[in-house]
Parts: C-alpha cells; structure tokens; sequence
C-alpha cells in the first residue's frame, strides 16, 4: 500500500508528463519533416513507439534513493544519464533505432531544462 502511494506521489510530483507531451510534439515535427519535406516513408506508430520507450532511461532511477527527488537533478546522478553515455546515443542516432536515440536527446534537453530551472 505504501509503495502505491508513494509511486502516486512521484506520478504527481515529477514532470514525466512534460516528456510525454514532447515526444508527442517530436513526432508530429518529425511527420512534417519526413513526410511533407523529404517524401520519405514514415512508419508513424514505430517511431512513436521508439520515441516513447526513450523515456525508459529513467528506469535508472530505480538504482537511487530516494527514486525521485525533486530537488535532484537527473543528469550525471543516474546511470543513463550520465554524459559519459552521449557517445553511445550519438552513434545510436545511425542505427534503425534512430528515433528511439532521438528521444533519448530530448529527454535529455528536458531534464537539463529541469536542473536548470
Ligand atoms: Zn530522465
């Protein structure tokens, strides 16, 4: 009971839905883009399946504790999102999993927006 209490206050507390919403708004960019632009195939429901399973670097949090802080910023203080892991993203961008790793920027570029402010 506890634990569904305190994953409730995470839910309420954490801003994973700014990285939801943004995926959402990547994918529509990346439609205009592909689609409109570049006449390229666009296989829509796997890149947005990729673009939201980025979010699961955040399962690194589960080596932490607290799991969530609100004071704590994410970058450098969780496995996934250390800086140390950007070259491995970078050359992921090359691969067929291309969005999964443009995701994983974006996540990036939110949380640092979010250790920023
Ligand atoms: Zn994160």
């Amino acid at each position: 009971m506890e634990t569904i209490l305190n994953l409730l206050q995470i839910a309420l507390s954490s801003d994973w839905w700014v990285h939801i919403v943004s995926n959402f708004a990547l994918w529509g960019l990346l439609y205009v883009i592909e689609v409109k632009l570049l006449s390229r195939k666009f296989k829509s429901r796997n890149v947005l399946l990729q673009l939201l399973l980025s979010n699961l670097i955040d399962l690194d949090h589960l080596l932490s504790r607290p799991i969530y802080d609100p004071s704590r910023c994410s970058l450098n203080n969780h496995l996934f999102h250390s800086y140390y892991f950007i070259p491995a993203y970078v050359i992921g961008l090359f691969t067929r999993f291309r969005y999964f790793f443009m995701g994983i920027g974006l996540h990036f570029f939110i949380d640092y927006i979010g250790c920023v402010f």
